[in-house]
């Protein structure tokens, strides 16, 4: 049994849900030290609850750490087959980035976008000349900001998408799928959230997050991400009588800052090459202090960074004799793909749903962190999907209403698509077609 959508009344209540979640403010605050860190969260999360009770979910929960979780039991007609399949999750965050305000953000419709220079506030605009995939929704429909703020569709885009899904299963009790869980999660842009993560009530074996760009691009694999410090400390005298003596660690942590490559910085690299990121400076003559991250997609890779940047605090060492140089460096999170790789059913399911679709899916890599990186760190592997929006994080964030409509067929396809008999008819259906 395949899904069938009507597609107008799918992008309507996409477009109505994404604008009403917007309307919530739920910027995250990585200065609080409580999970959720801000209020707004709370709010978003108990009308999610509210909306999906409504839908007819019976069983939902909002833990003390605002994860809100809700299932759908197993639709499939055998029982012993059903208590077999693995129960899969689809998740999306709460939060908007703190970079641009999130509070009172005015969405704009453009339901046939002509193509033309699109003028928002205070002189911003969004210029097909100037992005690709802007240019590339002319003649379809999209959401923007008004200027004044982001538009959150990182990541309201993608929970608007799973409760959509939500309401189809529960419309649709004939389509087959395994037992499923939707979890809508607190602080992803702040990394607040994760530590909270109530996995002894999360039923999932496998889980995909919706928080990725447009379609039909996917991503299974990130960095591995270090945060490094260095601790300069010289030796300080009055300049007047300084010569011979004076080790200066605020020309220390100059030098060391000047020998980081700079072929290797994030401003000079994409794609798999991974780098070296100069955060901060700080400090005086006795001691002074450089705070880095490092990224890289492999672990040699990553090892190599990690000694080079204490073969350059030896260097520095050398040429300020006297003064020392610590460095001290700290896991973040590691590259999903090895977790990923060693389920080879969650990407191969995904990509089955998008050829069932008509869709080629792209993996791409993520150039930097997310829910899905800590999820498979815990057990859970867990790839990411599109939501359709792009520029996130700024006040020209767009979303395109035609990939939140694909996003919400993909999930419903795949969630069918873990009943194994779902999976072979899919085949016997390839098959008779290239016969
Ligand atoms: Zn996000």
């Amino acid at each position: 049994m395949s899904a069938i959508f009507d597609d107008a009344s799918l992008q309507s209540k996409l477009e109505e849900r994404l604008i009403r979640y917007a309307g919530v403010w739920t910027t995250s605050d990585k200065r609080c030290e409580d999970t959720p860190t801000t209020a707004g969260q709370w709010d978003l999360a108990r009308l999610l609850e509210k909306e999906l009770r409504a839908l007819g979910l019976q069983d939902i929960e909002l833990t003390e750490h605002c994860y809100l979780i809700a299932r759908l039991p197993s639709t499939v007609k055998e029982s012993a087959h059903a208590a077999a399949l693995p129960v899969i999750g689809f998740l999306s965050h709460l939060d908007t980035s703190a970079e641009v305000s999130g509070k009172d953000v005015h969405p704009i419709v453009e339901r046939n976008y002509d193509g033309r220079i699109i003028e928002l506030a205070d002189g911003v605009t969004l210029d097909p000349a100037e992005d690709a995939e802007l240019a590339a929704q002319k003649g379809r429909a999209l959401i923007h900001t008004d200027g004044g703020t982001l538009l959150g569709a990182d990541d309201k885009a993608g929970i608007a998408e799973i409760v959509s899904a939500a309401e189809y299963f529960s419309a649709h009790p004939e389509i087959e799928h395994p037992a499923l869980e939707f979890i809508f999660s607190p602080d992803e842009e702040t990394g607040k959230g994760l530590p909270c993560f109530p996995q002894h009530k999360i039923h999932a074996r496998y889980c995909y997050t919706l928080d990725g760009g447009g379609a039909p691009e996917i991503e299974a694999e990130c960095f591995n991400a270090y945060s490094v410090d260095v601790y300069f400390s010289g030796k300080v005298i009055h300049p007047g009588a300084a010569r011979g003596v004076l080790v200066n660690a605020a020309l220390m942590a100059a030098t060391f800052a000047a020998m980081l490559p700079r072929s290797e910085s994030p401003e000079a690299t994409d794609g798999y090459y991974g780098y070296y990121c100069l955060m901060e400076l700080s400090g005086n003559q006795e001691s002074a202090h450089a705070e880095l991250i490092v990224r890289d997609f492999s672990r040699e890779g990553m090892e190599r960074r990690l000694g080079a940047i204490e073969a350059f605090a030896r260097a520095v060492e050398a040429e300020f004799p006297g003064g020392t140089a610590r460095v001290e460096a700290k896991l973040s999170y590691i590259n999903m793909k090895e977790k990923i790789d060693g389920e080879p059913a969650v990407l191969e399911k995904l990509f089955a749903a998008g050829s069932a679709l008509g869709l080629e899916l792209k993996l791409k890599p993520i150039r930097g962190g997310t829910d899905g990186a800590r999820l498979s760190e815990l057990g859970i592997p867990t790839p990411n999907i599109w939501t359709g929006g792009r520029r996130f994080h700024s006040k020209t964030e767009w979303v395109s209403l035609d990939d939140m409509v694909l996003a919400v067929k993909l999930v419903v396809e795949l969630a069918h698509l873990w009943v194994p008999q779902a999976l072979s008819a899919l085949d016997d259906g390839v098959r008779s077609q290239t016969a």
